[in-house]
């Protein structure tokens, strides 16, 4: 559903990005993983149309993303980044409700009533108690699920994520990955996130593409591609790789130099 063929992104006489052949299929969770740097979110801008690539060509559905205008383009592509919403003075339930736009006409008005649908998402993320809360009270981590609510009412098929567990403690980064998981298997949405935490990346995503310099490093199952010798290449560390004792995934352990 979604092809890229040979694209480049070229800033100046910088190559961000470059030679990018990639599929994704339909339904398919991908983790885009790589150095500061090395052309991620870029990669995520091209996708969702907010940059054009230099060269090459990447089809939605067989048709040239920058053939759709941009409210098309919103009612497949969300995008949800490190610090989905500034803290404002808007309440939950009107930000998420904000994530109806493409479906709203000149005046902000929808064909159908969006109120069940509200209902439904704020539910889900247990966000009832704080759905009348503005945004500038809230936390780091209650703000990033209501983005994540305002992307929901989106209604999707693909959903794009640019470290969206960054500035999240250990329970709110996993709750927020289980949250896009129930979602991924209730709606069959197709999920492409950028990821820091190769721990996490390799538990939740079934494929990662891996990037370096602006270009593809790799590209696999994370049973196959996070080995000791890949991630030395790549992030220039030297970690130990062990099995998930739950469910076998690898698991990337760094090694302090204490100097002794
Ligand atoms: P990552 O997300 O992997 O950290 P980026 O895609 O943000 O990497 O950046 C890749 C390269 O492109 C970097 O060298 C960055 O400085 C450069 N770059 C990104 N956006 C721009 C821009 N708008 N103008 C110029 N250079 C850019
Ligand atoms: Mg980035």
């Amino acid at each position: 559903m979604i092809t890229l063929q040979d694209v480049s992104k070229r800033y100046s006489r910088l190559n961000a990005v470059s030679g990018i052949n990639w599929n994704v299929q339909e339904g398919e969770w991908w983790g885009v993983i790589g150095p500061n740097g090395s052309g991620k979110s870029t990669l995520l801008h091209l996708l969702s149309g907010v940059e054009t690539p230099s060269n090459g060509s990447i089809k939605l559905d067989d048709r040239e993303v920058s053939s759709y205008s941009r409210k098309e383009l919103a009612r497949i592509v969300a995008v949800l980044q490190q610090e989905g919403l500034a803290p404002t003075d808007f309440t939950v339930r009107e930000v998420i409700e904000m994530g109806r736009y493409p479906f709203q006409d000149w005046l902000g008005r929808e064909k159908n009533d969006s109120g069940p649908l509200l209902d439904r998402i704020i539910r889900k993320l247990e966000l009832e108690s704080l759905e009348s809360r503005r945004l500038d009270q809230l936390s780091g981590g209650q703000r990033q699920r209501a983005a994540l609510g305002k992307v929901m009412a989106q209604e999707p098929t693909i959903l794009l994520l640019d470290e969206p567990t960054t500035y999240l403690d250990i329970r709110y980064q996993l709750q927020f990955m289980n949250m896009v998981a129930e979602w991924r298997n209730e709606a069959g949405i197709t999920v492409i996130s950028v990821l820091h935490d190769l721990n996490l990346a390799s538990q939740f995503c079934d494929r990662l593409l891996v990037l370096k310099d602006g270009e593809i490093a790799g590209e696999g199952v994370p049973s196959e591609l996070l080995t000791e010798d890949f991630i030395r290449h790549v992030f220039r560390v030297d970690p130990a790789v062990v099995m998930h004792p739950e469910n076998g995934a690898p698991q990337v352990l760094l090694t302090a130099n204490r100097g002794t």
